[in-house]
């Protein structure tokens, strides 16, 4: 009789623990969709910025002629250095302006 008790006590403490289990995981189901729409929202923020970076580097860019191959090579107007040669003349030794 207490064997068959014993193995009533085991079943029931399984059951619980699996209740748990399940109970956590339908906690996490439900944190899965907010996180995914969190996740969204930080990247379509994410893209936003970088638009935004790529419009203002646009409008600070300029052209200028390299003074050794007088080839036309961009710069930005933000540079503290704005080179007067280009990066093609720039890689070659003996050229650095
Ligand atoms: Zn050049």
């Amino acid at each position: 009789m207490d064997r068959v008790r014993e193995v009533k006590e085991d079943i029931n403490y399984a059951y619980d623990t699996l209740n748990g289990i399940k109970k956590s995981l339908s906690g996490l189901y439900e944190k899965k969709d907010s996180l995914k729409a969190e996740l969204k929202f930080l990247i379509r923020q994410h893209e936003e910025q970088v638009k935004q970076i790529r419009v203002r580097n646009a409008a600070n860019r300029r052209k200028k002629p390299c003074a050794i191959c007088g080839e036309m090579f961009d710069y930005n107007i933000t540079w503290k250095h704005i080179p007067n040669i280009c990066p093609k003349c720039k890689k070659k030794p003996h050229s650095r302006d």
